[in-house]
């Protein structure tokens, strides 16, 4: 006798709906499939000077792995409360700030409500939304920018969570102060705005940029969650930490629903490190500034012109689709991402790697171009 069990027939609906998270393709995946060695990746935003040397010394150093981590991770809640000025019970520990995002829908998002998010923003606030089995609500976006007042539009009872990327990945658009708070101002209390901040500490140079984090933001919108993340400047991606502020009582609830131990030991202390190398920060930043400059200068020569950037990545249009110029960058081993998973068919994005890698790409990427001309008969 055959069984017939067929998983899909009962699994829930808005898992059905869900297209897997595409993640930047693996360097060795990249080197056994193409057969080149030394692959460079630049798809998934990672800080080109690595971890800080102090996240080194502290993962070197860190404890008996017989042990479970703190899981109310007391150390790192108070360097991180320090840092912005909270109090420890503000803030909701992640694996990854993902982990977070994911928590907030589970904890307020569920069948029959909806999620808010704009088109072309972070793919996890739709899988989040999803996931938990709420309705995901795309808003239009105004030149690839999240519109704030549509986004009120859109703002039904049903409403729960509404999602904004400060800036956003991949379109590298961001809002200012003003903006921000009269959206927060006009927001419904019956949902809460998540502002994700996981490039914020690149951002020092932009002019009316909002830190949300800041006690008064938090004071002032009771149904602020703010998110941050060490897995971008701070180096750690690989590890998995990052964190929400918000209300004591929204991280009562968020921290209700986490996993007990969702923060490794190694990571905590990693994290815990990085918050004390203030200069390492500082010259991510400058490392990401002079690369930014250089890889825009690099792309005008080749008569391209990125979205305005932010952040540590930037994105392009070319004549080609996404896919084709990603596939044409496999061939010279140089990892980038497609954005057609987004909805941006002929865009790609580049994370701002560091000088030498910068140079690399942009050879690997006059080289690409010339051979999809060509193929293309010139
Ligand atoms: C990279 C990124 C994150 C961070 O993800 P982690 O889970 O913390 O590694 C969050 N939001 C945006 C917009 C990002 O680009």
């Amino acid at each position: 006798m055959t069984v017939n069990f067929h998983p899909d027939a009962i699994a829930r609906p808005g898992v059905l709906r869900i297209h897997p998270y595409q993640p930047g393709r693996p360097v060795e995946e990249i080197e056994r499939d193409y057969g080149v060695t030394n692959a460079l990746k630049l798809a998934s935003n990672e800080n080109p000077l690595g971890p800080s040397p102090k996240s080194l010394l502290a993962l070197a150093g860190s404890a008996d792995f017989s042990r479970y981590p703190d899981g109310n991770g007391f150390h790192l809640k108070e360097l991180i409360a320090r840092r912005h000025g909270v109090d420890p019970a503000q803030i909701t520990l992640g694996n990854g700030s993902n982990d977070v995002l994911e928590l907030a829908a589970r904890a307020f998002a569920g069948p029959g409500d909806q999620v808010v998010y704009s088109q072309y923003s972070f793919a996890v606030y739709a899988l989040a939304a999803l996931g938990a089995g709420a309705e995901g609500v795309e808003v239009p976006a105004q030149n690839h920018a999240q519109d704030l007042d549509e986004t009120l539009n859109r703002i039904t009872p049903a409403t729960r969570l509404i999602f904004i990327a400060n800036p956003n990945n991949p379109t590298c658009t961001w809002h200012t102060a003003d903006a921000l708070r009269n959206f927060l101002d006009r927001a419904p209390q019956h949902a809460l705005t998540v502002v994700d901040e996981a490039y914020a500490e690149y951002m020092s140079g932009a002019a009316g940029y909002p830190d949300c984090t800041a006690a008064e933001w938090l004071a002032r919108h009771p149904n602020l969650v703010v998110t941050r993340t060490f897995s971008k400047i701070f180096g750690l991606a690989g590890l998995r930490v990052g964190y929400a502020l918000s209300s004591a009582a929204i991280a009562d609830l968020l921290n209700r629903i986490r996993q007990p131990f969702n923060v490794s030991a190694p990571a905590q202390a990693a994290a815990c490190a990085a918050l004390g190398d203030g200069d390492f920060v500082a010259r991510s930043c400058e490392v990401n500034a002079d690369g930014t400059a250089a890889l825009c200068a690099g792309l005008a020569e080749l008569g391209i012109t990125p979205l305005p950037p932010a952040g540590n990545f930037v994105t392009f249009a070319t004549r080609f689709t996404a896919d084709q110029l990603f596939e044409a960058m496999l061939h010279q081993g140089v990892i980038i991402r497609s954005l057609a998973s987004y909805k941006m068919p002929r865009h790609v994005r580049i994370t701002v790697g560091g000088a030498e890698d910068i140079a690399r790409c942009l050879i690997a990427l006059r080289a690409a171009l010339a051979a999809l001309a060509e193929a293309d008969g010139g």
